[in-house]
Formats: structure tokens, sequence, C-alpha cells
């Protein structure tokens, strides 16, 4: 009996280890609400050993994914809509998508803004200030240029990309305040949205009253998850995370479970 058990207990763990799909979490409940998407790279990176393969997107998965929201009913929001929802509590959209971009990687101009472009999709990327006009990375006329198109907004990922919780207060005041300061003389408009670099201190009750304290409304998170729509700001934004290699099928158990992997 015992040896039976043990027997069918290993084979649960084969088929469980060969068939991906029994790793998924398509046996959850989907969960209504507001899902911000977290990107970073669209290229062509196909190699999985490549250490970029999971952020990056193809320009062709990429357009599939776009089109797939507009067949499927999702609202591809600005990030002015969700400012807008949180200071009034409006949800006017059906199944509301924000498209997030962390760290303001070149490509997002080269490759994604024409994609932006062609399908009116508006998109929200976050800058590393020291990096801006740095190899790989966005220039100033660039970021110019995608604002001036009124589809992408640009929030901040601090100066130096440090995790938040390991700095002072104070150090931290400056990567918040600095950040803001650069982009808003640039932008010549204020900026609302702030990323934490690597997640940290997203949940953390020193580093995310220092967000606000310098002025942002919307802080994103790198948690996993679907976010309550109405949405009111309590905790910091869940966001899923496609991952370079995932298939359609993944894309929507992000949409509507907040991962697609367990
Ligand atoms: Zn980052």
């Amino acid at each position: 009996m015992i040896v039976a058990l043990i027997l069918i207990a290993l084979g649960a763990c084969y088929f469980f280890y060969k068939y991906p799909v029994l790793r998924s979490t398509w046996y959850w409940p989907a969960s209504k609400g507001f899902a911000a998407l977290m990107y970073h790279h669209i290229g062509t990176i196909t190699n999985p050993q490549d250490e970029q393969f999971p952020f990056t997107i193809t320009p062709l998965m990429f357009e599939k994914q776009l089109l797939f929201l507009k067949q499927n009913g999702y609202s591809i929001i600005h990030e002015k809509d969700l400012l807008h929802a949180r200071q009034t509590g409006h949800t006017h959209f059906d199944k509301p998508v924000l498209l997030t971009f962390d760290d303001g990687y070149a490509d997002n101009y080269t490759v994604l803004f024409p994609l932006l472009q062609k399908y009116q999709a508006p998109a929200l990327i976050f800058l590393v200030t020291d990096k801006i006009g740095t190899p790989g990375y966005l220039t100033w006329p660039q970021v110019r240029e995608m604002q001036a198109s009124g589809l992408v907004s640009f929030g901040s990922h601090t100066c130096s990309h440090q995790r938040l919780r390991s700095l002072s207060d104070e150090h931290i005041m400056h990567e918040l305040t600095h950040s803001k300061q650069v982009l808003e003389e640039q932008l010549k408009s204020s900026v609302v949205s702030f990323c934490y670099p690597f997640g940290s201190g997203g949940f953390d009750p020193r580093v995310r009253p220092l967000v606000f304290k310098a002025g942002y409304a919307l802080d994103f998170s790198t948690k996993k998850g679907i976010n309550p729509w109405p949405w009111q700001g309590k905790k910091s934004i869940l966001r899923a995370f496609p991952r370079g290699g995932e298939t359609l099928w993944d894309y929507h158990l992000q949409l509507t479970r907040g991962r697609s992997k367990l």
C-alpha cells in the first residue's frame, strides 16, 4: 500500500516536471481588476541562455500581445487615466491594462515606439536618470519625441537604480527627489509615477512613505498580481511580468491571474 502511494507520488512529480502546463496558474480563479504589465526590452534576443532573454519580448510577440488585448476587450489605459481613477474613483474602463517598461532601454524607442504608434497604444516608461544618454539607453531627444506623441509618459526609476531598502532615508530622498526634478526639467511636465528598482522598498513601512513625501502619486512594485479596480492606491501597484519565450496562453494567464507560472 505504502509502496503504491510512493509510486503514485513519484509519478505525479514526474508529470509535474515533464509537462509545464501543470506548473502554470490556469486552475487559479481569474481575478477581475486592473492589470499592470512589467516589460523591459522589446527586441530580438531569442537564445534562452542569454541573461536578458526573460526580459526581452520579440517585436512579433509584442504585436501579437497588443492584438490579443484589442481582440479580447481589454482597455490599454494611459498613466493619466490611472491617476484620474485614483483621484475620482471613476472606473470608465473595461478590463484596464497598463503597459509599463522599466529602465529606459534604447529599444523602447527603436522597436517599441513604432509599434505603440501603429496600434495607438499608450505606455509608461520608467527612466533611471543617470543612465539616460549612455550606451544602450534612451536619449533625451528620444524621450521628448515619445512624450510629444501623447502616447508615452515617463516615471522615475531613481537616479542610480539601487536597492532602496539598503540606503539611508537621506540617500533615498535624494534618489527620489533629484530624479523627479531632472525629469520634470527636461520634460516640462510633472512626474507622478515611481517604480522601485528591484522592487526593493515597495512594501517597506520606512521606504514607501518617502515616495509620497517626495511628491509621487503612483508607485509600482515588482510583486506579481492583479490590482483591485476601482483602485485606491493603498498598496503599491502589483505587476504581472510577461517573459521572453512565453506564449499567448501565458499572456492570458498573466492578465487574469497576475502570473503564468507557479
Ligand atoms: Zn529596473
